[in-house]
């Protein structure tokens, strides 16, 4: 299934998007997509669900983040080996570890506000995860079924507060609105092998980076056993799984950056799209 939140800030509804690519709206059986709605039989009962039934959602509602109640919001760092070398960084011996504040969790369309004056906004296209069932020393071999579906996310970075401002890289990527994500989430039942995703970002039209999750120096089963080791992962917790080539940041001869005005536009295959302008 392809389960999506509809509405405006703050007062989403849960929906999904039916055969016909429609979406449909799921709040007359479903109060919201909370994390314990992400535990396999609950999916299993929203698969169920006859989507022609239900009512649409009219052309234009905002989509907002697919699923309620994230309660922590992990990101992986130089994940993609031509993205460790565009940074001119060696490649990790293991996965590097943020967090992202989950108020900047936001919308796949909503607009992206930078800090006043800020002069180093970047953008970062991503795989994300959202896991299912509660994920504590889990090994490799089955951290995939710990994972209820995948979704499209941008890791919107301001490189000055990650990298000049005394560490952590944390400091860069928590503002307000800095983690669209979304439209919808793809449950895992729909996508069993996540390294094989198509991601694209374009600024104005201009693509910047084009690549495949196929690159991924650790794949997403790594990331959650390798994360369980030290932190135990909940149901409906969200974890983006690092960015490819072509940041801003990695520009030659010179970085560039967003400017407000500018419109970023990503893709992932079957995850869908986004498109967000820079305020
Ligand atoms: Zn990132």
């Amino acid at each position: 299934m392809k389960l999506l939140r509809h509405g405006a800030v703050g007062q989403e509804r849960p929906g999904a998007i039916d055969a016909d690519g429609r979406a449909r709206d799921l709040s007359l059986l479903v109060p919201d997509f909370t994390p314990e709605w992400m535990a396999a039989d609950k999916l299993q009962a929203l698969a169920a669900i006859d989507l022609s039934r239900m009512p649409l959602v009219p052309d234009g509602t905002r989509f907002g983040v697919p699923v309620a109640g994230i309660r922590q919001f992990v990101a992986i760092g130089l994940n993609y080996r031509q993205h460790a070398a565009e940074a001119g960084l060696e490649i990790p011996r293991e996965p590097i570890v943020f967090n992202k504040a989950l108020t900047s969790i936001a919308g796949p369309d909503d607009d992206v506000e930078l800090p006043e004056n800020s002069v180093a906004g970047d953008w970062e296209v991503e795989l994300g995860f959202v896991m299912g069932r509660t994920a504590k020393k889990v090994a490799v071999a089955d951290a995939l079924s710990h994972v209820a579906g995948y979704c499209l996310s941008n890791d919107v970075s301001e490189r000055d507060w990650q990298i000049k401002r005394n560490g952590q890289w944390g400091k860069g990527k928590s503002f307000d609105g800095f983690g669209p994500t979304g439209p919808w989430l793809v449950t895992s039942d729909e996508l069993p092998n996540p390294q094989d995703i198509p991601l694209e970002l374009a600024v104005n039209g201009e693509i910047r980076q084009r690549s495949s999750t196929a690159d991924m120096i650790f794949p997403v089963a790594e990331i959650v056993s390798y994360l369980s080791q030290f932190m135990t992962l909940l149901p409906g917790d969200l974890v983006i799984t690092g960015t490819p080539q072509g940041v801003g940041l990695g520009m030659k001869p010179t970085p560039q950056f967003l400017r407000r005005g500018d419109v970023m536009t990503l893709s992932a295959g079957v995850l869908g799209t986004q498109r967000q302008r820079v305020v």
